[in-house]
């Protein structure tokens, strides 16, 4: 997929603008929040020009085109943001500056073992979870959250930096504001408790649909692709 220059460009400044209102409805500043530019299908030329204007975090979903563009780009910021395979961990931990799919237990046990052997102090990652309870969606459900911290506290190299959540598909954005809060209100009662590896510092939620939704319910990281890029093949 290609999107020229000049388009590029206006929808990058586009996608800013309604971030940096949306923030103001939420009593924030634009630069309070994270915006990650979700590069899946995307070549490396438009990435590039993408930096070129200012991004500077970038997330892919899958192990096999996020590695190749890691290894090409490796000064921009990646984020890993899809459904992590335990066989994929080692090309994915020392690279993706953070993990939004933590998942289950047995991939952060995953992470932890791979750290050690790799010599990698810490690996950030957030929970994602599954707050709408759908059974197509991967994620923690909401009330396993506190058991699956106490649990990560066993492990070394593990750190919970916050949450994150991909919202149902709906028309209305509108649909997608409970979902938004209730994953607010799972962090703030987190915050309220002490970890000794947890820190809630980010809380992504918000993709092209919804992100402004997302922003007035409190995210400070959002992911979006299509807004940017155009449309996915
Ligand atoms: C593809 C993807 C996005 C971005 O989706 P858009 O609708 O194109 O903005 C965000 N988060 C995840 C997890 C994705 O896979």
């Amino acid at each position: 997929m290609k999107a020229d220059g000049g388009g590029l460009e206006q929808s990058i400044a586009e996608v800013r603008e309604r971030i940096r209102r949306a923030a103001q409805r939420s009593g924030r500043q634009e630069q309070e929040i994270t915006l990650v530019a979700v590069s899946k299908t995307v070549d490396l030329e438009t990435i590039s020009r993408a930096a070129q204007l200012g991004i500077t975090h970038f997330g892919e979903n899958r192990v096999q085109e996020f590695l190749p563009k890691y290894k090409e780009l490796p000064h921009l910021q990646w984020h890993f943001i899809g459904h992590l395979q335990t066989n994929k961990v080692k090309d994915v931990i020392g690279k993706a500056c953070l993990i939004h799919s933590l998942d289950r237990w047995r991939l952060a046990e995953y992470i932890d073992g791979k750290a050690k052997l790799l010599g990698l102090a810490e690996v950030d990652v957030l929970l994602e979870v599954n707050v709408s309870g759908e059974r197509s969606k991967y994620g923690l459900l909401p009330s396993d959250v506190p058991a699956f911290l106490d649990a990560v506290e066993r492990l070394e190299r593990v750190r919970v930096r916050g949450l994150m959540t991909v919202a149902p598909q709906v028309d209305d954005p509108e649909l997608a504001r409970p979902v938004f809060k209730k994953l607010r209100s799972i962090f703030e009662d987190i915050k309220k408790r002490q970890y000794r590896n947890t820190e809630m510092l980010y809380l992504s939620m918000g993709m092209t649909q919804d992100f402004e939704v997302a922003v007035e319910e409190g995210s400070n990281m959002v992911r979006v692709g299509t807004a940017i890029f155009g449309a996915r093949r």
